[in-house]
């Protein structure tokens, strides 16, 4: 009988090896503890309001920087990589530009499924655990585990990057209390003195390296902001209609970006065929039809209408 801590070990390789059969580019292990670091840069940047109207970001604070307020007795925090670039980017002549990341099927449920399948796995190899996967979820600050979990570092532009991956991938967590054998943090940092995310923004959303101020982010606008666009960012949306990729577009990191292999992330062929015409005449039953099982609908058929009209109304005001 190998002893708890040989067992240990075989579940982690166990778990690594699946989570790549499972389609996951990359699998680290952090230790479920206190964000002690981050909770400082939370409060200030939550204090400064620069999550604009996302106020369920103010909630469980708690929570959001200790997984053992999320899943009772935690130790590991196992965080994924699943990467999402496109085989092919959608053409942006004559046409609006929605998110690579919003191409196929909802990302939620493609990789809440995987996820699924490896807590299957867990407890049927370690017995009675508890376990939570999460994906894109507010309460859990994935880039902070991510970088625990030795899987690379926080850019300028905020986002995880991966020396291997870039940065077009999704993020999901397992927290459990079942012991795993921990990743170490890279601690390091190879943004150097680049500086292409910051000057490229088209909106001067990176207010310092690695703090967004989400009120003036185009992803915020164009999917979280509920009300009207204020006028500020007329000529900043380039045809942006849902998120904005800018920032992942300039970075250097993101250049050996290899094509995701996931046919469920291809893009719905009716979405590729569409042109700049199509999006402004779109009916609500076209909506429910082409973005039916996308992460589009996030923003509802008003919402996306409401960015279409900004993106063509201050493009042709700048134009004049
Ligand atoms: S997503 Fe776009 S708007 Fe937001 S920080 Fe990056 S470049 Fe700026
Ligand atoms: S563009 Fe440059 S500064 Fe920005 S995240 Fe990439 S490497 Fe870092």
């Amino acid at each position: 009988m190998p002893d708890s801590s040989e067992r240990k070990t075989q579940i982690t390789q166990w778990l690594k090896k699946e989570a790549v059969s499972l389609g996951f580019d990359a699998c680290g292990i952090a230790k479920a503890e206190f964000l002690k670091e981050e909770a400082h840069h939370l409060e200030n940047w939550l204090k400064a309001g620069m999550h604009g109207k996302m106020t369920y970001m103010e909630n469980h604070f708690d929570k959001r920087l200790d997984p053992r307020k999320l899943v009772e007795g935690a130790r590991s925090v196992i965080v994924l990589l699943y990467n999402y670039f496109p085989v092919k980017e959608i053409s942006a002549e004559n046409n609006y530009v929605i998110s690579k990341y919003a191409y196929g099927k909802d990302y939620h449920f493609v990789i809440k499924e995987k996820l699924k399948t490896l807590i299957g796995g867990l407890q049927e190899a370690a017995g009675d655990i508890q376990a939570r996967a999460f994906v894109d979820s507010a309460p859990v600050l994935e880039r902070a585990w991510a970088v625990r979990a030795g899987l690379g570092w926080i850019g300028k532009n905020s986002l995880l990057i991966n020396p291997k991956l870039g940065s077009f991938f999704f993020i999901a967590e397992i927290i459990t209390n079942l012991e795993l054998d921990f990743d170490q943090p890279k601690n390091n940092d190879f943004c150097g003195a680049c500086r292409n995310c910051i000057d490229a923004c088209p909106t001067g959303a990176i207010v310092s390296p690695k703090t967004i101020d989400a009120r003036k982010c185009l992803s915020y606008l164009t999917i979280e902001l509920k009300d009207e666009i204020p006028e500020e960012f007329a000529g900043t949306f380039n045809d942006r209609i849902f998120g904005c990729d800018i920032c992942q577009d300039v970075c250097p990191w993101n250049r050996f970006s290899r094509p995701c292999t996931e046919p469920q992330f291809a893009p719905d062929e009716q979405l590729v065929g569409l042109k700049k015409n199509d999006w402004e005449n779109l009916s609500e039953d076209d909506f429910k039809v082409i973005f039916k099982n996308s992460a589009v609908k996030r923003t509802k058929f008003n919402g996306l209408k409401r960015n279409i009209e900004f993106a063509r109304k201050t493009k042709i005001r700048e134009s004049e």
